[in-house]
């Protein structure tokens, strides 16, 4: 990047004290601000008041990094789409758009690739590229939003990339995202999922952000969740369960479980059992979901009689259980593969053959 200030990333004070720095008058800010966040401006051609000197100050001083859609699928079943975009420096990404009852959810991704080799995830397969910045987690729920001409009313950090893993940047999509002044997302509406960065845990809690925590356990004890999760060689399930209740008792916020369901590995009795021994205290939500196979490994879907069966052994126990629904089942895939499909069709094809 160069080292012109990647505007869309400013909180509104800094805004300000660049725009006072170019010499242009303080109120420009709140108006810069509302375009960019608010109206949802994709260029500074956009910023149809502010004057054609301001904005030429501005594409000097500042610089934008929008993103580039490579690919779209879409569900003919319920109008899930799934993008692929490029970044500017041509890393893929992906993001997910689904329509709920309560409105409409965007599922961003905050880091181009991952590192924290969870095994049924292909996020992983290639390793971290690189962090996104704040913009560039902003411009997925933007772009969605101009494209479908809707309101996004709920996102869900849980696309590829650990968010906790790139810790500075996703505190900073969360507060600009929420911003009165700017798009103004409640932070209720916004859940942060993460395969259990314990000490990221405990900062988050104390940010004073009410955001909702999705934990991904998908194992009850450390032994079993090694096995899919890298992470558990670090942080055990005993250190996750601290960290959550300490996140409940200062946000007041019911944390979020997720149980990916992988047939013969983490779907027995005692393991359910063990499960709702685990979570019992917790006072927590449990989702339960049907692992997506990914060709790069060897893992089967449960059907959905067994997960059935699982959510009720869980109730009966106390647990607080639902079932995610699988919605754009018709273009189903694991989190990641349309970024990795993506990216070897580009390199196979070039860029200008897809679409
Ligand atoms: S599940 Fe999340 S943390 Fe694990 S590899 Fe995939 S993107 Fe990374």
């Amino acid at each position: 990047m160069d080292q012109k200030a990647d505007i869309k990333t400013l909180y509104y004070e800094e805004l300000e004290a660049l725009i006072k720095k170019c010499g242009l008058p303080a109120f420009r800010a709140g108006q810069i601000f509302r375009w960019f966040h608010n109206n949802l401006a994709r260029d500074f051609d956009d910023l149809k008041n502010v004057g054609k000197e301001t904005i030429g100050i501005l594409k000097e001083n500042a610089a934008l990094y929008p993103l580039t859609i490579v690919r779209v699928l879409e569900s003919k079943l319920d109008g899930t789409k799934k993008f692929a975009f490029a970044l500017h420096d041509g890393n893929i990404i992906e993001s997910v758009f689904m329509r709920y009852k309560h409105g409409n959810s965007v599922c961003i991704s905050s880091q181009a690739g991952c590192r924290m080799g969870c095994r049924f995830c292909a996020s992983t397969v290639n390793g971290l590229a690189r962090n996104l910045t704040a913009s560039e987690m902003l411009e997925q729920v933007y772009e969605i939003g101009r494209i479908t001409g809707e309101r996004i009313s709920n996102v869900v950090i849980m696309g590829s990339g650990e968010p906790l893993d790139n810790y500075d940047n996703t505190i900073r999509f969360i507060r600009l995202i929420s911003d009165s002044e700017g798009y103004n997302m409640s932070r209720r509406n916004i859940t942060l999922s993460t395969c259990g960065l314990v000490p990221q845990i405990k900062k988050l809690a104390d940010e004073d952000l009410p955001v909702t925590l999705a934990i991904s356990l998908h194992a009850p004890n450390d032994e079993l969740r090694k096995k899919t999760m890298p992470i558990a060689q670090k942080y055990s399930v005993a250190d996750i369960r601290d960290a959550c209740v300490y996140y409940f008792e200062k946000t007041g916020r019911r944390v979020t479980f997720e149980y990916s369901v992988i047939k013969d590995l983490n779907d027995g009795r005692e393991t359910i059992d063990e499960l709702a021994r685990y979570l019992l205290p917790l006072h927590c939500h449990l989702n339960l979901i049907s692992v997506n196979p990914i060709k790069e490994r060897n893992y089967a879907r449960v059907g959905d009689f067994s997960l059935a069966g699982i959510k009720k052994t869980l109730e009966n126990k106390g647990i607080n259980v639902t079932i995610r629904r699988r919605l754009g089942s018709d273009i189903d895939s694991s989190c990641g593969q349309l970024r990795l499909e993506t990216m070897s069709e580009i390199k196979t094809q070039g860029k200008e053959g897809l679409s």
